[in-house]
């Protein structure tokens, strides 16, 4: 009797590569036949709130970009990619009937809303699932709840301990494994919009998705070595190399941070180590203490007294949010942040510090608008970053400093010459 094939089904969701994907790799050794999946969820493209997309357009062009170039990888080592608009429910139990499913592969979750679908699925097909914790440096069940630090001093401090596993090998199939997939691309337009985003010459962030554009742009950083000058120029706001830029990739997992961190690492040793490149790992452990952060307080992110359970009265003043939003509020270094964001999806870190503190600390208004607000426009959107961020500047999050940002003494010190500002609004004389 022929024992039937035992298919594996790698689902991508944001683990959009093929280096160091555990998921793809253990597929490729468990399985006789792997095949990836990547869904268009229609409800990342609903109308959301503040009558803007849950995916406004720019992230939504850098996503396209991003799955195209990992179909194309995927399809040098052999595996196909089943791409689908449809509701997960639905392309899962299609799959099933044509390739009976033995295992799905897939990167851990922890918030409601990606358990969510990953409940609808099980429902619709019922099978195994074996997931890993890739999008991080290490486990995030490397630290208990109970002890887990409340300052990102700390948990640094312990995590600085610790070296990350090595990235694992890119696996690859038999030619064989390749199946035919009658796929439709979405393009902007079937994904709700009706005009594609505008190039603008300013933009800090002209980059293209995928894990080869990413991949570019980290040996470029590297061995340009703007990475030597990154302590004194990561503050910068205007430009490509003020900072790495690989926020975006990460998001996306187009790049694994165990990818960068051993990039980072072979660079220190084989060129030069110094303060900089140190910087650039540290704010990789920010990024890690999020991700930390979120795993253990799950949904707590998204609540207005925030993992610090801290009472404010928060206002729910709409025109002066839309004020912020639109960037027409009394300060032109803000407006001018806004503005930026609106235009291109991307805002440097100052920025947003700076915007997001004049929003929730000097309007008083609910910080989750504002949160949501960048997660539906920022290219490089992450749960646990942005809300764990938003929630450290509004004083709900670990922050035992509750801090306000002077934005006149922020643009004096970043913008003297009114450089971005002039940049972003209409001339300001300086
Ligand atoms: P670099 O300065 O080159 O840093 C290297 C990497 O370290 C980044 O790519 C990022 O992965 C990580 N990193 C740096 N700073 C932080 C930080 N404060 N928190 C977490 N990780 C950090 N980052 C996101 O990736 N997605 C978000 O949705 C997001 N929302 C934010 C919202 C607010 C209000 C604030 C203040 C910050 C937010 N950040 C977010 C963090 C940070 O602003 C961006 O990661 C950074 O600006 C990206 O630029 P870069 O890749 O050039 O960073």
């Amino acid at each position: 009797m022929q024992q039937s094939k035992k298919i594996g089904i790698v689902w991508f969701t944001t683990n959009l590569r093929i280096t160091d994907n555990q998921a793809l790799y253990e597929a490729c050794i468990d399985c006789d036949q792997v095949i990836g999946v990547y869904i268009f969820n229609p409800k990342h493209y609903k109308t959301a709130f503040n009558n803007i997309k849950k995916t406004e357009i720019f992230r939504s062009k850098f996503i396209i970009e991003t799955v195209k170039n990992l179909s194309e990888n995927l399809n040098k080592i052999n595996i196909s990619l089943v791409v689908s608009k449809e509701t997960p429910a639905a392309v899962f139990k299609a799959l099933n009937k044509k390739h009976p499913i033995h295992t799905i592969y897939r990167q851990e979750e922890w918030f409601f809303e990606e358990n969510q679908v990953i409940k609808d699925v099980t429902a619709a097909v019922n099978k195994p699932f074996k997931s890993y914790y890739s999008q991080c440096l290490f486990k995030p069940t490397i630290l208990d709840k109970t002890n887990f630090p409340k300052t990102f001093t700390r948990f640094r401090k312990i995590i600085e301990k610790h070296a990350p596993n090595a990235p694992v090998a890119r696996p690859t199939m038999p030619k064989d494994n390749l199946i035919v997939c009658d796929n439709t691309w979405p393009s902007l337009q079937s994904l709700g919009f009706d005009h594609s985003p505008e190039f603008n010459p300013n933009s800090a962030f002209p980059f293209q998705g995928g894990e080869t554009e990413g991949k570019e742009r980290l040996e470029f950083y590297l061995n340009q070595k703007h990475i030597l000058t990154y302590k004194a120029t990561r503050n910068g706001l205007l430009g490509l190399d003020y900072s790495s830029k690989l926020s975006a990739w990460l998001a996306l997992g187009a790049l694994s941070p165990r990818y960068i961190f051993h990039k980072i690492k072979a660079f220190e040793k084989a060129v030069k180590k110094n303060q900089s490149t140190y910087w650039l790992v540290f704010e990789l452990y920010w990024r890690e203490f999020f991700k930390h952060l979120g795993y253990h307080y799950k949904d707590q992110l998204f609540k207005i007294d925030g993992v610090n359970k801290q009472q404010y009265e928060w206002s729910n003043d709409y025109q002066l949010f839309t004020q912020w939003t639109k960037g027409i509020t009394p300060e032109p270094f803000v407006n001018a942040n806004m503005i930026e964001l609106a235009r291109t999806g991307w805002m440097s870190n100052r920025g947003r510090q700076i915007c997001a503190s004049y929003l929730s600390k000097h309007l008083g208004i609910d910080w989750r608008w504002g949160a949501k607000y960048f997660e539906s426009l920022l290219i490089d959107y992450d749960p646990d970053s942005n809300y764990g961020n938003w929630m450290y500047l509004s004083g709900v999050g670990n922050d035992p400093r509750d801090r306000v940002f002077n934005v006149e003494l922020q643009q004096k010190r970043y913008d003297p010459e009114f450089k971005y500002i002039n940049t972003w609004l209409a001339a300001i004389p300086s």
